[in-house]
């Protein structure tokens, strides 16, 4: 097995993520069977109880782990599903060191950073690989944060204690650091570079490859003088160049040959890339046939991380049409305050995204209506869907006062409400519906339309559901049901026949979808919505 430890410098937000996941992508296209781990510096057990200002989106895996949204890139540029096992914060590290602790695992000792936490490190590094159910040869760990922060030290101590267990030569260090353009001196500088490779080395860690994120091409002599203050060689020296579309990221990498040299300093065989089919879904970003603006309703627009996978995934439908899909971010506050028709009107297709809580509601529930009336596309997701069924019953069932009781709950009609098995639910952290159910399309409906099957699986993250107690008024009223858990009790999809395209799923069908493999019913909602041009 072998072992790829990317870490970042300088400054945060460089991309590591992506940077992890192209070099997953090149490798997988190499034809070497790969996994990823991302480990995150901060102490909550995971990412699932902050708020998405905080953290960005919660990425949620098929066997409900709630993790961090780089797990969403590991899918994205991969042919693999994530699950629990790739994703360790410093606050699970230390609770099954504290679990263990109170077992007696160390009876006798005095249970210490090093060597207890370390090697718990360690040890999750080693079983992503060999847990992972099939013959992995490398295995891509991500550690986040910034070299230097006090918070990251024990993930650093162990990835340099790392070699000592599995021998040097099956461990490549590789380092994201900033080489920023100074408009004043009209030049590119290695001064920070120098400075975060000093730090690594302090740590007792001499990177072997170095990632440079710049907005230019760094030149050949240029790497060269970087690799001789950071004792590397010219070739391991990458530039990783602003692009304007994040699915250029491996190609610019195989451009630098940072896949080549990779397989070569790990000593592997390797078959040269097979980027045809990547190249082909850039090619179609490059030069789309057609443009679409899609209006993007949620509470937490203004950090588009927090809504990561969402944007991919319309991103993904425009693909599957050969779009460029221009995507308006809608604050629902907003809409509240200066209405659906001034912020909507140059929309040609609406989503009304996840969320939690009462604020905004009124204005999402507001772009649903005008969706509904103006036959506008609309496609809801998890709250998005639960806000249409309020809407739908208020302003059409007759259910006046029709609520989830989420947002009140007194509510007299909670079209939305708890199950019985959420009611006594205190603890917050991992206790929603989390990860992939299964679900039943209805025949002839727009779901099965898109899916192109009757059995379909998707992953979930809510307490709340649609209340059976309204099926009946619901559906008279003229609200389809086209996807139900296989034992009739969930309601998963709702859809309005007499409309170009109104549909709302219970789950997050933007956790599946792939550049290279568009989420049906992204694509398909990407599609009305160019038709309402
Ligand atoms: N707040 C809603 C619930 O918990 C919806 C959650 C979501 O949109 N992910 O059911």
């Amino acid at each position: 097995m072998k072992y790829i430890f990317i870490t970042g410098g300088v400054v945060s937000s460089l991309g590591k993520g992506l940077a992890a996941a192209s070099i997953g992508n090149l490798l997988e296209a190499r034809g070497l069977a790969i996994t990823f781990l991302k480990l995150d510096p901060y102490i909550n057990v995971d990412p699932g109880t902050m708020n998405p200002y905080q953290h960005g989106e919660v990425f949620v895996t098929d066997d409900g782990a709630e993790t961090d949204l780089d797990l969403g890139h590991y899918e994205r540029y991969s042919s693999l599903s994530m699950s629990q096992r790739n994703n360790y914060t410093t606050g699970r590290i230390y609770d099954n060191v504290i679990r263990k602790e109170r077992h007696g695992d160390y009876l006798g000792g005095t249970v210490q950073v090093v060597p207890h936490i370390t090697d718990e490190i360690k040890q999750c590094i080693v079983s992503v690989g060999k847990g992972a159910g099939r013959k992995v040869r490398v295995v891509i760990v991500e550690i986040g944060g910034t070299v230097g922060d006090i918070e990251s030290l024990p993930f650093l101590e162990a990835i340099r204690q790392f070699p000592l267990d599995v021998g040097r030569k099956n461990v490549l260090y590789i380092h994201l650091t900033l080489v920023p353009f100074i408009k004043a001196a009209d030049e590119l500088k290695t001064k920070p570079t120098q400075h975060s490779v000093n730090k690594m080395r302090e740590i007792g860690i001499q990177p072997d490859i170095l990632l440079c994120r710049t907005d230019r091409f760094i030149s050949q002599e240029m790497k060269k003088k970087i690799a001789l203050f950071c004792s590397l060689q010219p070739e391991a020296v990458i530039t990783a160049k602003d692009v304007e579309n994040i699915y250029e990221v491996p190609l610019i990498f195989h451009q630098e040959q940072l896949d080549a040299v990779i397989v070569k300093r790990l000593g592997i065989k390797a078959r040269p890339p097979r980027l045809a089919p990547w190249e082909a879904m850039v090619h179609t970003i490059r030069h789309p046939s057609h443009e679409v603006t899609i209006g993007l309703v949620g509470k937490y627009v203004d950090l588009k991380d927090s809504y990561k996978s969402l944007h991919e995934s319309l991103i993904h439908g425009g693909i599957g049409n050969s779009a460029k899909v221009h995507v308006e971010w809608i604050n629902s506050e907003r809409l509240e305050k200066e209405g659906v028709e001034t912020l909507l009107s140059k929309c040609h297709g609406i989503l009304v995204a996840s969320g939690f809580g009462n604020r905004g509601i009124e204005g999402k529930i507001a772009a649903i209506r005008y969706a509904r009336e103006r036959q506008v596309p609309f496609f809801g997701i998890c709250l998005g869907m639960q806000c249409a069924v309020i809407e739908f019953a208020r302003n059409v069932a007759g259910v006046q006062y029709a609520n989830s009781s989420e947002f009140d709950t007194k509510s007299l009609f909670p079209v939305i409400d708890l199950l019985k098995n959420q009611r006594n639910v205190k603890e917050k952290g991992g206790t929603m519906r989390l990860g992939a159910y299964p679900c039943r399309l209805e025949k002839g409906s727009r779901a099965y339309e898109a899916y192109q099957q009757q059995e379909i699986s998707e992953r979930h993250r809510h307490r709340y559901e649609f209340n059976n107690d309204y099926r009946g008024r619901l559906t008279q009223a003229g609200m389809v049901l086209s996807g139900l858990s296989p034992d009739g009790n969930l309601v998963e999809i709702i859809e309005l026949p007499d409309h170009p395209w109104f549909l709302a799923v219970q789950f997050h069908p933007e956790f599946k979808s792939r550049p290279h493999k568009p989420h049906p019913l992204f694509r398909d909602f990407i599609a009305a919505s160019m038709k309402n041009k």
